[in-house]
């Protein structure tokens, strides 16, 4: 799938639509979802150009990956959600259509705060 550079986090990363942001390095930006499922609701972005993770494995620098990865986490501890100090959370990335992904900027979800219950409904 082609990089559609008008998606609506393509637009929070320029700037051109506000976010409320939890964190952000040179690699990531974290920011909290508009619509919460859960009492907390985060999403973490890559800022690169990215559409999904199968995406981001095949052309995302060994860099690019460990940043995303350290960056889920690092949004964790920071909300106090984290195994050490809170109480565990959910991270999730939807992937293309049988995986229900709306925006195609990769992302992932981080559901936390309460008990996030089963897997899948
Ligand atoms: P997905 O279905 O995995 O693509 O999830 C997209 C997520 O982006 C949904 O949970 C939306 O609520 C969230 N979302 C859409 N627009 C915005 C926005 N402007 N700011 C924050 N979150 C958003």
């Amino acid at each position: 799938m082609t990089y559609d550079k008008n998606n609506i986090f393509a637009k929070i990363l320029r700037g051109e639509i506000p976010c409320k942001k939890v964190y952000e390095n040179e690699y990531v930006l974290s920011f909290y979802d508009i619509n919460p499922q859960k009492k907390i609701h985060i999403l973490v972005i890559p800022k690169a150009e990215y559409t999904d993770l199968d995406d981001f494995t095949s052309r995302a620098s060994e860099k690019e990956i460990s940043e995303l990865i350290k960056g889920i986490t690092t949004v964790a501890k920071k909300l106090g959600i984290s195994i050490n100090g809170g109480e565990g959370y959910r991270a999730l990335s939807n992937i293309g259509l049988n995986g229900g992904q709306e925006v195609p900027h990769l992302h992932f979800h981080l559901f936390g705060g309460e008990k996030i219950g089963r897997m899948v409904s």
